[in-house]
């Protein structure tokens, strides 16, 4: 091809640096640090550089802004879990960030949306659970942070069907947790059903258990929290919320109203072994429900279930109507979650943000991507 005379050699530099600025920026933008867990030993988790994913017709690609750590994502780094992991896979189900790309059959979401997203990446829209909307129940689903890559990264491929809009004023550190905020709400108000002037003890001062006091005390219930001595930092974020803190035995806040035991027992302690104080504490014709995981076998009688004909109830995850009205309280300020986060850390700094929730010395840790 012939060169045209206006092409010196000054416009041929600044082409090339150009294009090697630009290559460098694609560059950069196809690997992220991203926390990686890679096998099923305990403490497999480490920093590796991933590619940008690719995204399929109903995906888009979110840029995480913030990414909450799970009691869950611990479970994995100490190989303690009780779920299937699909080796090696990104952590990180509680996030929040930016749509940059969408797919050619995406409709309503446009780059630029400021969202937060659900967590059942994979489900199958025939499966009668799912035809009920309770997708989050379908067994073959799989989720962030465990059956495909989550959100402990720069992007993430999220199906469109799991985005909310994050409400204008809600910062995205805050609106990060609308998911555990989402499993207290699905536990307290659709699960449990709790009524003004209930009594209700949540066992276990974790995110999900102050969460789960927080949401209770909205719905008018008078609330306890329970946990061990050691746990008094978290006691007293717990206490923000108004309800009762306790370090230790609950018996006597439990019969106080009419000596029977509480109306609702909420379990969130991440033991299997607390069932049997859940199970004393309850009134009989109580409620017990269960959002805590806990793999050990049980070593006791559920003998007290039959006599005093209480109720067990399992409570997982949480679907679309859930989430919206999550969004609204947390807009509106009903639900503040600033009082659980203990620091923001940038992503590469993962295992000190870990190994604080860890030890319960903060009860939320909150990850940026770098
Ligand atoms: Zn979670």
């Amino acid at each position: 091809m012939e060169v045209p005379v206006f092409f010196d050699f000054c416009t041929f530099v600044s082409i090339i640096s150009f294009s090697i600025r630009s290559s460098l920026k694609n560059f950069i933008h196809m690997k992220s640090a991203a926390v990686v867990n890679y096998a099923p030993e305990k403490g497999a988790v480490e920093i590796r550089e991933l590619d940008k994913p690719v995204i399929g017709d109903e995906d888009v690609l979110l840029e995480v802004a913030n990414v909450g750590v799970c009691g869950s994502d611990l479970h994995q780094w100490t190989s303690d879990h009780s779920w299937p992991v699909n080796y090696p896979v990104v952590l990180g189900h509680e996030f929040g960030g930016y749509v940059v790309e969408k797919g050619s059959r995406v409709t309503g979401w446009q780059e630029g949306d400021r969202v937060v997203s659900e967590t059942a990446a994979v489900i199958d829209p025939a499966n009668p659970m799912s035809r009920r909307g309770l997708y989050n129940l379908d067994p073959t689903r799989k989720g962030f942070g465990y059956g495909v890559n989550g959100a402990m990264t720069r992007f993430v491929r999220v199906p469109a069907r799991c985005l909310h809009q994050v409400p204008e004023g809600l910062a995205f550190e805050q609106a990060c947790l609308t998911e555990p905020c989402s499993v207290a709400y699905n536990a307290i108000v659709e699960n449990s059903r709790i009524k003004p002037g209930d009594r209700v003890i949540v066992l276990g001062p974790g995110t999900i258990g102050i969460l789960c006091a927080a949401v209770a005390v909205l719905c008018g219930a008078e609330v306890a929290i329970v946990g061990l001595e050691a746990d008094k930092t978290r006691l007293d974020i717990a206490r923000q919320y108004g309800c009762d803190t306790i370090a230790g035995d609950a018996t006597e806040w439990a019969r106080k109203r009419d000596g029977l035991g509480a109306d609702c027992v909420i379990d969130a302690a991440g033991v299997s072994a607390t069932l049997k104080i859940a199970m004393q504490l309850v009134r009989p014709n109580g409620l017990i429900t269960k959002v805590g995981w806990g793999p050990q076998p049980l070593g006791f009688s559920l003998d007290p279930l039959v006599q005093k004909n209480v109720t067990l109830q399992g409570s997982f995850s949480h679907n679309w109507p859930v989430w919206e009205r999550v969004l609204a309280l947390l807009a509106s300020g009903k639900l503040n979650v600033k009082p659980i986060i203990g620091g923001v850390w940038p992503i590469t700094e993962w295992h000190e943000a870990f190994e604080k929730m860890h030890k319960g010395e903060v009860v939320k840790s909150v990850l940026k991507p770098v």
